[in-house]
């Protein structure tokens, strides 16, 4: 539900019901705001979306009958570059939601000192209830609707939950359909054969295991031999915990929304992606492993990786959290109440603004590579992601060091610097 709430000023903005992303990220403001200094004076502008689009996608279904869903289209900020971030096809997805996951965005692209601004979308409908051509028209009215306000030099929208490569190229063809020439730029994500990058797909897994690797280092835990419990495995979970399989670690948990797989002789990812492929979910996998969902929050670790939804890590789970680090794969899964008690209790958070930020790095590669028609390989992709999310890494972890703060803060103060730096030298217009 939404609030209206009114600040010191006595303006009022959105304040969604607390357990919402929105009013999450509303929190986050406020608490890195002590620590901008001067800027503090334009901390309000993060606090109200640029843009705001809430549009009608009606589509004829493939009975005959007329379908309408809700889509959006939030343009957080733009004051460092056009919007930037993902589509969202869920039946929960909600104007809420999207506010916050693109205040997010607007951190993320800060913090890893991308040129965009923050953006994002979504469509309340659940993909798996429809045929492929119903999510095509789906796509395609959608992408009509919020037309005028995406671009190459305006807003990027790339895949999200839900949303993959097919639905990238959708929205790529409708888009140049209606401005009249082949626009590749407009939408990351895409496949190979349409001006997609190499290394795209497994980019945000491979920066969850990137970031891993870095704090592990800093904090003395070997992967090797570490225990992990991943939440989530589509493209994001799944590839992390690959990637840590291969650096030696056990994985003793998996979790989708279909079934909690737990192994204390660990799960063999390789296997369990191969049955995921097939099944499209985990559900059936290792029956005799099946587990309940609270036991996934229960099982010891070294390394947990929510990977999915928001929310996931509430002051309730967190007051019990058996673990040392948590990574998150997933954008906002941890609540502000539940952050104050893992560092109570002296477990790092590596946040979503740079644990999850390789996917839309390389969606900046492959926007490059547009413009400039002209692509890498993938070794040089690789090689830039390393490069650029180790350089984050550093600067957030050095500052977290000096300020005595949690990492989150100090890719918060990081980013917010430079959002709110960029917005005082444009000024305010007229
Ligand atoms: N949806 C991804 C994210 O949350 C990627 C966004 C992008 O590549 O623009 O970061």
């Amino acid at each position: 539900m939404n609030v209206i709430v009114r600040d010191r000023a006595g303006l009022s903005y959105i304040s969604p019901d607390a357990t919402q992303p929105w009013a999450n990220f509303l929190e986050q403001i406020d608490r890195v705001t002590p620590h901008l200094g001067d800027l503090a004076r334009w901390s309000d502008t993060l606090k109200r979306p640029k843009r705001t689009m809430i549009v009608d996608v009606p589509i004829v279904r493939d009975d005959g009958t007329i379908a309408h869903y809700e889509g959006y289209r939030v343009q957080h900020t733009l004051s460092r570059g056009p919007g930037k971030g993902g589509v969202r096809f869920h039946p929960d997805v909600t104007l809420n939601e999207v506010m916050g996951l693109a205040g997010w965005m607007t951190i993320k692209n800060a913090a890893l000192n991308l040129p965009y601004g923050g953006a994002k979308g979504g469509v309340r409908i659940d993909p798996r209830h429809h045929s492929i051509d119903e999510l095509q028209r789906v796509t395609r009215r959608y992408t009509s609707e919020i037309g005028n306000f995406i671009g190459p030099n305006r807003d990027i929208p790339a895949p999200d939950v839900g949303t993959n490569e097919q639905t990238m190229a959708w929205m790529m063809d409708t888009y140049s359909m209606n401005v009249g020439g082949t626009t590749t730029g407009v939408v990351t994500g895409k496949p190979l054969s349409l001006g997609g990058s190499l290394g795209r797909r497994e980019a945000t897994g491979r920066g969850v295991f990137i970031t891993a690797r870095e704090t592990a280092r800093r904090s003395g835990i070997p992967i090797e031999a570490s225990r992990v419990a991943v939440q989530g495995f589509g493209n994001v979970g799944g590839t992390a915990a690959a990637m840590f399989q291969a650096a030696g670690a056990k994985i003793v948990a998996l979790q989708d929304d279909s079934a909690t797989i737990i192994d204390e002789a660990g799960i063999d990812v390789t296997k369990a992606l191969a049955y995921t492929e097939q099944h499209s979910r985990l559900a059936g996998y290792a029956p005799d492993k099946t587990a309940s969902n609270e036991e996934f929050w229960q099982i010891a670790t070294d390394f947990v990786i929510p990977a999915a939804m928001e929310g996931q890590i509430d002051a309730r789970r967190a007051a019990t959290l058996p673990t040392r680090i948590v990574v998150e794969g997933a954008n906002g899964p941890t609540t502000p109440g539940a952050d104050d008690v893992l560092r109570d209790r002296g477990i790092i958070v590596v946040p979503d603004v740079l644990a999850n930020a390789g996917g839309v790095t390389v969606s900046y590669f492959e926007w490059v590579q547009d413009f400039s028609s002209f692509f890498w390989t993938e070794e040089e992709i690789n090689a830039r992601l390393e490069q650029i999310m180790i350089g984050a890494f550093d600067a957030i972890w050095t500052l977290a060091d000096d300020r005595g703060v949690s990492l989150r803060t100090a890719a918060f103060i990081i980013a917010c610097q430079r959002v709110l730096a960029a917005r005082q030298r444009r000024g305010l217009y007229p």
